[in-house]
């Protein structure tokens, strides 16, 4: 067991400024208003730097340096700009210890996750976009003898970017890497509850991108984001985040008529068949391990699966063994490397889940284990932790249709296949969705049939750069990760040439 130092302390790989500007143009430039807000870790609840409170004016020096440098960037050699893909990829690799704690620190998920999971996908996403615009090749289309049609990829220009709290790091490398292999320049606000370890990340990597390229404009949403979200100065808005808001995002780009990404909420359904229950074996275990899988990140992922479907057949045994298996899942102090569940992201969001377990319990749903805030004693009692839980109940309860997003999960039976998929279906969502089965032409066919971006088959929750993801109904627009991510940051210019 390794416990790494909290920043502050002796020992500790991080150092935190006390006070974190907005990164415009390529320096630290303090808030127009002056105004600060202040940052607290999950793990203690203590603040540990304070933020600039950022609003339109901060939003439009940002998109002055995002367009001074937009055009520079754009016309960099595809060579070029993978190489500084590359070497921001070498960066963050060669600090990835540092940059784990940072996160750990600023988020409370385990820095077992943020060592093995988030800063290594990071890594491999700034390489992955380095090697697809690499081979993106135009096209050349002879329309008759005469008649010469040429297509080339060009860069939108300058982009808003907006992220959530639950993976600031990774969902940061996730909307710049795609945007900045394209050739476009950023403005990108974190969330108002995690915006330090991006700065971590901004001061690591300043140095490899042109001044402007870049800009971190912190702050919240009404402030900070709507304004970058409104202005007729981007060309596109990406965004990460609640349904509601994504909803707001689109009337707000409407007014300028420019595209949206939207990565939105989820209720993904982990569907498990009978089958899964033949044998106790190494099968049988994966698929309890994938019953679990709600309370990884503390249940902050998008895709956590929060409605378990379990086959008649086998229910009450599987959910015995599924509910011990919960009870092993060690929570604990986020920087100790044994600790499989953290701290929930903010003192909102602990009391938003709290609420939602009233809410399971009020309207009858079974408490099978966990069900209370978690307190964890000493220097964590100020933390925001939740106990892990499992609620048995209704598809037509709230603890199944809305979003919680947290280590809750809500459990019901299935007769057969027909039942598993109209229960799975029954979701204003369709994120992400698990499907169990030793049987390849149940498992195939259920997945193909579940109305998710991405259907995980007899696993959960791998993330691999050249594999799509993005949401169906009201989970979002558009995907991200794989090439077709380089679609939406793109435009296609045409040349119609007569010879
Ligand atoms: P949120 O919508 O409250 O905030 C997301 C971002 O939007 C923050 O930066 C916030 O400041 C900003 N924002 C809020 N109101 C705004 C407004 N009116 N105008 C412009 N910006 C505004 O979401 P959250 O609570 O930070 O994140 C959790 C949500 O994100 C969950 O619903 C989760 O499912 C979703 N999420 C989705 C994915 C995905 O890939 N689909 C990934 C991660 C998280």
């Amino acid at each position: 067991m390794t416990k790494y130092a909290a920043p502050g302390q002796s020992g500790s790989v991080v150092t935190y400024r006390d006070r974190y500007d907005h990164f415009i143009g390529g320096e630290y430039v303090p808030p127009a208003k002056g105004e600060y807000f202040a940052n607290p870790t999950p793990v203690t609840g203590e603040e540990f730097t304070e933020i600039a409170r950022g609003t339109a004016e901060d939003v439009d020096r940002a998109l002055d340096a995002a367009h001074g440098a937009a055009r520079g960037w754009g016309k960099t050699s595809v060579a070029d700009r993978a190489n500084v893909l590359n070497k921001i990829a070498d960066r963050i690799e060669a600090n990835l210890e540092m940059l784990a704690v940072a996160e750990t620190w600023e988020n409370g998920k385990p820095i077992r996750e943020t060592l093995a999971a988030d800063l290594p996908l990071a890594v491999d996403h700034f390489r992955y976009f380095a090697g697809v615009i690499r081979a993106q090749e135009g096209g050349i289309s002879q329309i008759d003898e005469d008649l010469v049609a040429y297509h080339f990829q060009e860069p939108l220009g300058v982009v808003a970017q907006i992220i959530p709290w639950n993976f600031p790091l990774l969902m940061a490398v996730w909307k710049l890497a795609p945007a900045l292999a394209a050739g476009n320049a950023v403005v990108l606000k974190p969330a108002e509850q995690t915006p330090a370890s991006i700065h971590v990340l901004m001061e690591l990597i300043a140095d490899l991108l042109p001044p402007g390229v870049v800009n971190v404009v912190n702050g919240f949403g009404v402030e900070a984001g709507k304004p970058l979200a409104s202005s007729r100065r981007v060309a596109k808005v990406a965004f990460t985040g609640e349904t509601t808001t994504g909803r707001l995002i689109m009337q707000y780009a409407s007014e300028n008529i420019i595209p949206v990404t939207l990565e939105l909420g989820g209720k993904s359904p982990n569907v498990f068949f009978s089958d899964v229950a033949a044998e106790r074996d190494a099968f049988y275990d994966k698929a309890l391990e994938g019953f679990t899988m709600f309370a990884l990140n503390q249940g902050e992922v998008c895709t956590c699966p929060s409605r378990a479907l379990i086959q008649s057949s086998i229910y009450s045994d599987f959910l015995g063994d599924a509910v011990s298996r919960t009870q092993a899942v060690r929570q604990g102090h986020p920087l100790d490397t044994e600790t499989m569940i953290g701290a929930q992201a903010s003192n909102d969001q602990l009391e938003k889940i709290l609420s939602y377990i009233d809410i399971g319990k009020q309207e009858g749903a079974r408490v099978l284990t966990g069900g209370e805030r978690a307190d964890l004693g000493g220097e964590l009692s100020g933390g925001y932790y939740v106990q892990p839980t499992v609620f048995e109940g209704d598809n037509k309860m709230r603890i199944f249709q809305e979003e919680i997003f947290g280590p809750v999960v809500a459990v019901t039976s299935f007769s057969d296949y027909d039942d598993a998929l109209k229960t799975a279906n029954d979701t204003l969502y369709g994120l992400g969705a698990g499907v169990w089965s030793r049987d390849g032409s149940v498992a195939y066919r259920a997945g193909r049939d579940i109305q998710a971006g991405r259907v995980w088959v007899n696993n959960y929750h791998a993330y691999p750069a050249h594999a799509a993801f993005g949401g169906y109904k009201q989970s979002g627009i558009g995907r991200e990760n794989h090439r077709v991510m380089l679609d939406h940051y793109q435009q296609t210019k045409n040349l119609l040439v007569s010879y």
